[in-house]
């Protein structure tokens, strides 16, 4: 058990009924424990956190788990985007990429302690499986615009708990309709660089912002996979289904 310490921000919303709440994501502060725990307190950051935990293993709450902490961005898990919605957010303070700090920041025991209890205990709390499909890294789910937590073992974390770390498997989107245009670039006046069919299956890369379109500014880009059936381009997230 440990002593969580209540450090309110007002960076928050309510979550959405209906929301389930079923991820955890994992962040790196890039920056002190104490000026990152003021930024994410300060109205102008817009930015928060459910937890931060310090270096020596302390953990601030600044946001209610009932509520949407500001941590993900643009960002998309297993048919999702919006991930604020269905996550739980922990920063851990490191330095790596800050101003001035060269080289990789090591994660402290007492801090990776902390966060092993603290995983672990949202998950027995709100009945989250332990693996690797519900305990994330910002990189994973913005890939591309983030790389934190940089040099965390997740793997070794969820093994600490007791999860199971192995992967997950692939994320698997299909194209809806009848067939559509891959563009160039997130616009419908982007040349086609190919074309997609109905339940063809996509690998997502990105989830980016373009033109508005269908009720959403936000388009794909897929990844490239065996055997290259298409090339890489830009297709609209409404045209595709999450599934496996
Ligand atoms: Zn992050």
């Amino acid at each position: 058990m440990y002593n969580i310490i209540p450090a309110p921000s007002n960076n928050h919303e309510p979550r959405l009924p209906g929301d389930p709440i079923d991820l955890i994501v994992l962040h790196a502060t890039v920056g002190s424990y104490q000026g990152s725990l003021d930024w994410l307190r300060n109205p102008a950051s817009e930015v928060s956190t459910h937890y931060l935990i310090s270096k020596d293993g302390r953990i601030a709450q600044l946001v209610d788990e009932r509520n949407q902490a500001w941590h993900a961005g643009t960002s998309f898990w297993r048919g999702r985007t919006s991930i604020n919605r269905y996550s739980i957010g922990i920063e851990l303070e490191n330095l790596t990429g800050s101003r001035g700090f060269v080289g990789q920041d090591p994660y402290t025991q007492a801090q990776v302690s902390s966060a092993a209890w603290l995983v672990g205990d949202i998950c027995a709390r709100r009945n989250i499986p332990r693996d690797r499909q519900h305990i994330v890294s910002h990189a994973e789910i913005a890939p591309r615009r983030k790389s934190d937590p940089k040099g965390l073992d997740i793997n070794a974390l969820v093994q600490q708990i007791g999860g199971y770390s192995g992967s997950v498997e692939e994320d698997v989107w299909y194209v809806v309709p009848q067939r559509v245009n891959i563009r160039q670039a997130p616009n419908t006046d982007a040349p086609v660089a190919s074309q997609a069919y109905r339940g063809q299956k996509l690998y997502v890369d990105a989830i980016v912002h373009g033109e508005r379109l269908m009720g959403s500014d936000l388009w794909v880009h897929m990844k490239r996979m065996p055997p290259y059936q298409f090339d890489l381009g830009f297709i609209k997230l409404e045209l595709l289904r999450h599934g496996n």
